[in-house]
């Protein structure tokens, strides 16, 4: 069974684009059984793909929050309309049916008081990532660089710092990728929970912004947390090249890095698919399978698959949510 760290199927469907990953009838013969569906707000001048190294690209502009919750509540109604049951306890995965975890990319649609959390919980929000990158009232994240640091900017507000609170209160999960290392610094002060990226890469591998320092590994490791391995080509390549003819071991040289760090408890899949260009060698759903095989070519034992595939996500998720 597959449980994975990111999506953006829901932005695909919204858009009337058909899925170029997330093809769900493929669903039950590659085992996906779900994982974090991204509700995220675009901005209108979007980055696109990342260009040729070196590139650093501005963080776009703001959104005001009406705005982005206008477009959040038709995301989310888009979710909705998915053949997926919504996550709110880590029993709801099982193979054979996809279930979606509500996840916010970008805490953009929320009053800065908070007065809406309730009821986005209410509605199943069981996921936070503070930003997708551009700047909100809660934090800023890492603009699109490389080679670069993702020290890139100041950390958390103080609604940034009230919403971890919030979220631990709750019992939703917060998710770190995206932000820029202040935010994360702290986020992992101000959090009681297992600190979690969704889809994220070892910064020692591939030196995009977008990726995690070994000391932010470290962190992650020491709080029992997880990182989810991006897909995307560009986070995984150590050129950092925008190039579909990518093999598949490169996820798994990240998978290896984040292991022999933190353990093999602290790693999984955050697949980033119907967002980004993955390699051609995978394609979607339908080519996870082959990828649970390069693990175990690489040496992965039952144990060990179990865990990257599903198992680590789970009891994070039993971790986190109440
Ligand atoms: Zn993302």
């Amino acid at each position: 069974m597959i449980v994975d760290g990111h999506n953006d199927l829901v932005l695909q469907t919204w858009r009337g684009k058909p899925p170029k990953h997330m093809d769900l009838s493929a669903a039950a013969d590659a085992d996906f059984a779900g994982g974090f569906f991204a509700i995220y707000v675009p901005s209108p001048d979007p980055p696109g793909e990342p260009p040729p190294i070196p590139y650093a690209l501005p963080l776009p502009a703001r959104i005001p929050t009406d705005e982005a919750a206008r477009v959040a509540n038709e995301l989310y109604d888009t979710l909705q309309s998915l053949p997926v049951s919504f996550a709110t306890s880590a029993d709801d995965f099982e193979p054979g049916r996809v279930t979606a975890i509500v996840h916010l990319e970008g805490a953009d649609p929320l009053a800065p008081d908070l007065s809406d959390l309730q009821d986005w919980y209410d509605r199943g929000l069981r996921s936070i990532g503070l930003v997708w990158s551009r700047a909100n009232a809660f934090a800023e994240g890492v603009p699109f660089c490389f080679p670069a640091s993702p020290d890139t900017g100041p950390g958390l507000t103080d609604a940034g710092r009230e919403l971890v609170r919030a979220c631990n209160r709750l019992g939703i999960l917060v998710d770190l990728s995206h932000l820029n290392e202040a935010g994360f610094w702290d986020v992992a002060e101000t959090s009681e929970a297992p600190l979690v990226a969704t889809h994220s890469n070892a910064h020692a591998l591939s030196p995009a912004t977008r990726n995690l320092t070994d000391e932010q590994l470290d962190a992650i490791g020491r709080s029992g947390g997880m990182v989810g391995v991006n897909f995307a080509v560009s986070f995984l390549r150590e050129d950092g090249w925008n190039n579909a003819d990518t093999p598949l071991e490169e996820i798994v040289r990240h998978v290896d890095y984040i292991s022999n760090r933190i353990g093999i408890d602290h790693v999984g899949f955050g697949s980033d698919f119907d967002g980004a260009l993955v390699s051609e060698h995978l394609g979607g759903i339908a080519g996870l399978p082959k990828l649970v095989g390069a693990l175990r070519d690489a040496g992965y034992d039952d144990a060990a698959v179990d865990k990257i595939t599903h198992g680590n996500w789970l009891r994070i998720f039993r971790e986190t949510w109440r």
